[in-house]
């Protein structure tokens, strides 16, 4: 039997954490998929490659023409279409799927969340006022809050990065911060303060990595407008590391007992 290959769809933490553990196991190619955004990327544990399949086509000729046995959607929780594609193109190709689904943040005591749909909402419910509103939302979704001229934005994103056509400048209300997280507790807390910050505008991302923000803004009695997650296509997920990894070597016992079993008489 060939060496079974895995492909990760990575662009989560937690995808980082998945290379690392399926890069260790013997006897199994593990080859992770970045959309290649960033300029520098981190790159993960066994083969990278970067940038788009071409949609569901591209993705399941890519399937079949490399092997791949089976396919770990470890996507960020607001990658929809990613998700969607791989869905689609497993059932397109009979390549299983799993999807990596970290729960998403709930409101705790002392939270103040105004939770929403999408960015347009979320831009619909920033009132006004002089003090900043934090935006952590990436710069994909920035422009949904062009319109709110006579608001101070800090927006935090990794790099500097044009704005989406056919807009050929950010809008001037418009403050960058550059950095990437993981942020921690105290990081977050000092920026609120430092910055008087009155809002922060975030996205159910979920985990760990991006958690601290919410604590802080706890803390400091800051509001918080959370946009909801998109929608997900039906299909097996797992919300844990362990349990994908695991997943992963039941369905290639499956495999591997197929292959070797005598021919059906
Ligand atoms: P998206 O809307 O779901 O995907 C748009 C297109 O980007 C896909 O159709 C695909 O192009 C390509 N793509 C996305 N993820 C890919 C991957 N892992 N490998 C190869 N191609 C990929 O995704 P997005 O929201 O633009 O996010 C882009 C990437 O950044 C994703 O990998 C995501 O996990 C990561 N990310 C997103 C967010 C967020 O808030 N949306 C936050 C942090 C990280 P083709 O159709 O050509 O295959």
């Amino acid at each position: 039997m060939a060496q079974p290959r895995v492909l990760i769809l990575g662009g989560s933490a937690e995808a980082f954490s998945l290379a690392d553990a399926l890069a260790a196991v013997p006897g199994l190619d593990v080859i992770s998929s970045m959309a290649g955004r960033t300029k520098y990327p981190r790159r993960p544990a066994g083969e990278v490659r970067l940038g788009g399949f071409g949609g569901v086509a591209g993705l399941a000729e890519f399937l079949v023409a490399d092997g791949i046995d089976a396919v770990i959607d470890a996507t960020h929780p607001f990658a929809h279409h990613m998700t969607r594609n791989a869905s689609d193109a497993g059932a397109r190709t009979g390549v299983p799927v799993m999807h990596f689904w970290r729960p998403e943040w709930l409101p705790e005591a002392g939270d103040n969340w105004t939770e929403v749909n999408d960015m347009a909402a979320a831009a619909g419910a920033v009132t006004s006022g002089d003090r900043p509103v934090f935006l952590t939302i990436g710069s994909t979704e920035l422009m949904a809050f062009a319109d709110l001229t006579d608001v101070r934005l800090l927006a935090r994103i990794i790099e500097p990065v044009d704005p989406p056509a056919p807009a050929t400048a950010w809008p001037s209300q418009i403050e960058f911060i550059y950095d990437r997280g993981p942020f921690g507790y105290e990081n977050e807390i000092e920026l609120l303060r430092d910055r008087d910050v009155r809002c922060i505008v975030t996205k159910n991302s979920g985990g760990d990595a991006a958690r601290a923000k919410l604590d802080a803004a706890r803390e400091l009695g800051v509001p918080v407008i959370m946009v909801r997650r998109p929608a997900r296509p039906d299909g097996e997920h797992v919300a844990t590391i362990t349990d994908a990894v695991a997943w992963l070597g039941r369905h290639l016992n499956r495999v591997r007992d197929k292959e070797t079993a005598p021919p059906a008489v």
